[in-house]
This record gives structure tokens, C-alpha cells and sequence, in this order.
């Protein structure tokens, strides 16, 4: 069988990008991807988010993300949303090669399994992105499943950290809680997903998988069903999956954004990469709020742009505008803008919004989020089955997820 690449190493893949014969490339992403955009991994020792949420007096850190469990305690979940809501960090390096991708016509497919919404804020089409895990664009209500307001969620995620205020349905009687578009342990995955094999097996000439541990399925198992003759690359910090048992496998181990940024230099687009992630830096809130308020002063413009890169430094390049004295000015002109922003990602969201209802949790044949397994032979195991099932319901694992904190709660 010929090999799609002459080497297996960075020269090797942008060479096959190059050659026009590789036309569709799909993208496999995980929270590595993020964490340069200073969102905790989820499961890094230390520094992850699970090990963060330990002072929310969780049972288990997954716990957060239980369905059962939200149910009966909501607060460490909003409490995370404070941190996580999306407008606080910036799209990385990795988000800005994605869009590149987009734009020289080579971008499949992007599967994510981040809630961040930085693929979207790095200017990738919307129909280019399948949030296996849900996002935090919409959200509704967990009993009766009608949509709660964009804007007055953002406002209430917001201020939760001072006023602890849970948001509810505002439908008549109701009063049930409200939950973002995120698909929890044991829920279904979002519709669209289900396309996701189909991607995989035949209309994909790359797969790129970058910053996951490929530990939950059904999302891991997509990629052992790449077929054979199709390249695969891992760029993680480990190796994982299975990874290297493949002829045409190619393993870039280090931070992602280092290797995109080497293989962006091998593909001769690194000018265009870095132009690309400079324009992210208005898709922040506070970036945006800097950005206007410097094109007061055009000279100022590209300082300022710079000074909003990091997500530590939000504050206070957006305080930086103020230093004139007119702050209400700027308080009115931040408003402006964060309505503007509100209304632009109502409208993209308008374009691809999936259908209103999405399968309940139980529903046969849709596959459902199971937790990261702790032993490595079980998630081998589950990931064989489910490429045999062709990712299937996960009904007997899902039971014990979800029971588990509503026992450990009712004590
Ligand atoms: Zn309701």
C-alpha cells in the first residue's frame, strides 16, 4: 500500500498539504488547545480545572458536570461558568490555524470538544465547527427545554460570583433551573454529531487531532475510525490513543501552539497565521471595548490592540481608555459595543442553530458523553466497542454516572 506521506514528521505533513492531494483535512480538538488562552485543562494534576474545583466541596470533580447533580446543587456549575464564560480569554495560535485552514479551502471539519466557543470567536465559519460537547451560545431550561434569554444569561453568569442568583425558566409555573447548551456526563450529544463517522470515514484526506487525551467517548473514538490510508497526526504533550500503530501516523509532541506555529513555517503561512490570531484580540470583551476606544485616536490603535492580548491584562488595557477622565464615556461606549457584539453572535448563532429540541438524555441510539475513564485498559475497551457499534448508546455506563451524585448529594 503507498504511503500518502514521504515522512512522518512536520516536513512530511505540510509537504501532502502542499501537494493538492490532500483537499479536506477534519480537526479533532481538546482542552489543550485552550489552555494557552489561560482555560484550565480539565484534566491536567495541579493546574487543571478538575483539581480547582476542589474548594466548590464537589463528592468528585466530574461531579460538576453531572446532570443529577446540577439538578440538586447548581452552584458549583455556575460558580465554574463565572470562570470559564466565554469573552473573557482570547482565541490562541492553534484557533487562529483553524481559520487559516478555513480560508485556503482545506478546512473539512473542526470536531471540538471545548465549550469555550473560541473556534467561533476565531472567525471559523460556523458550519465548519461541531461542538461534540455543546457550548455556552444558548441554553434553556432543563425541565421544560424552552431557551432562556442570551443576554440576560451572559448578565446573570456574570454577577454570579457576587449575587449566587441561579437562573430560572421564565415560563409560567415553571421555575426550572437554567442550563447552557453544555452537554453534560450521561446526556445526549448535540444532534449534528451523529454526521461526525460519516466525516471521519469518507470525506477526510487529514485527520489532525490536537490537545486531547482521547479519553471520552464516543468523541475519542472517531479517531480509530479514520481509515487506514488516511493520515492521522496527534499534536498533544503525550502520546495518546493509539497513536504510532499506523503506518501513515504522525506524533508532533509538545504545546500546540509551538508545533502549529512549525508547521505553519514548513507550509510557508506564517505571516498569515500571525495575522490572523492579531485580529482575535478584538473577540474578547474587554479587546473589543480597548479596540474602540483607541480608534479614537488612530495612532494609538495598534498598541492598544497589543495591549489586549493576554487575558490577564483585559483590565487593564480597557482602563487604559479611561485615563483621559471620561470614563462614563467609555462606560457608555463599552455598552454599546457589548450590545453590538451580543447582536453579532445572535446572528451567527441564527445560522446554524440546530434543532429546538434536542434529544432527551435517555433516547435510544444517540450517543451520550461518558466520564473520562481512570483505568486505561477500560477506555481501550469502550473504545473498541464503540467503533463496533459505530458509536452507540452507552446506556449500562451512563446508569451509574448519573446515580451517583444523587445518591451522594441525598445524604
Ligand atoms: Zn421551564
Amino acid at each position: 500500500m503507498a504511503s500518502a506521506l514521504e515522512t512522518t514528521d512536520v516536513k512530511g505533513i505540510a509537504k501532502y498539504i502542499k501537494s493538492g492531494k490532500c483537499k479536506k483535512i477534519s480537526l479533532m480538538l481538546g482542552a489543550g488547545v485552550s489552555t494557552a488562552a489561560g482555560i484550565p485543562d480539565f484534566r491536567s494534576p495541579g493546574t487543571g480545572l478538575y483539581a480547582n474545583l476542589a474548594r466548590l466541596n464537589l463528592p468528585y470533580p466530574e461531579a460538576v458536570f453531572e446532570i443529577n447533580f446540577f439538578r440538586n446543587n447548581p452552584v458549583p456549575f455556575y460558580t465554574l461558568a463565572h470562570e470559564l464564560y466565554p469573552g473573557k480569554f482570547r482565541p490562541t495560535l492553534t484557533h487562529a490555524f483553524i481559520r487559516l485552514l478555513s480560508e485556503h479551502s482545506l478546512l473539512r471539519m473542526c470536531f471540538t470538544q471545548n465549550i469555550d466557543t473560541l473556534e467561533r470567536r476565531a472567525g471559523v465559519p460556523a458550519d465548519k465547527i461541531i461542538e461534540a460537547h455543546g457550548s455556552f451560545a444558548t441554553q434553556r431550561c432543563i425541565k421544560c427545554r424552552t431557551p432562556f434569554d442570551d443576554a440576560k444569561m451572559k448578565e446573570m453568569v456574570l454577577k454570579f460570583s457576587e449575587d449566587k442568583v441561579v437562573p430560572r425558566c421564565e415560563k409560567k409555573g415553571c421555575r426550572g433551573l437554567v442550563k447552557p447548551d453544555i452537554v453534560f456526563f450521561g446526556e445526549a450529544l448535540p444532534p449534528e454529531f451523529s454526521q461526525s463517522p460519516k466525516i471521519i470515514q469518507r470525506e477526510t484526506d487529514l485527520l489532525i487531532v490536537i490537545g486531547t487525551s482521547l479519553t471520552v467517548h464516543p468523541f475519542a473514538s472517531l479517531a480509530l475510525l479514520c481509515p487506514d490510508e488516511c493520515p492521522r497526526a496527534l499534536i498533544n504533550i503525550d502520546l495518546v490513543g493509539d497513536f504510532g500503530s499506523r503506518d501513515d501516523d504522525v506524533v508532533l509532541l509538545g504545546k500546540c501552539d509551538e508545533v502549529i506555529e512549525e508547521l505553519c513555517e514548513e507550509l510557508g503561512w506564517k505571516e498569515e497565521l500571525m495575522k490572523l490570531w492579531e485580529e482575535t484580540a478584538r473577540s474578547t470583551d474587554a479587546g473589543a471595548a480597548a479596540a474602540a476606544s483607541a480608534s479614537e485616536s488612530q495612532e494609538e490603535e495598534e498598541e492598544e490592540a497589543e495591549e489586549a492580548t493576554t487575558p490577564t491584562q483585559e483590565k487593564s488595557a480597557a482602563g487604559k481608555g479611561a485615563s483621559g477622565g471620561d470614563e462614563k464615556k467609555l462606560e457608555d461606549e463599552v455598552a454599546k459595543l457589548a450590545e453590538k457584539i451580543q447582536k453579532e453572535m445572535d446572528l451567527r448563532r441564527a445560522s446554524v442553530e440546530p434543532e429546538e429540541n434536542v434529544p432527551p438524555p435517555s433516547s435510544d441510539n444517540t450517543p451520550t458523553v461518558v466520564a473520562p475513564s481512570s483505568k486505561p485498559s477500560e477506555s481501550k475497551s469502550e473504545a473498541s466497542s464503540a467503533v463496533d457499534s459505530q458509536i452507540a448508546t452507552r446506556g449500562e455506563k451512563e446508569g451509574t454516572d448519573t446515580e451517583k451524585p444523587a445518591a451522594l448529594s441525598s445524604k
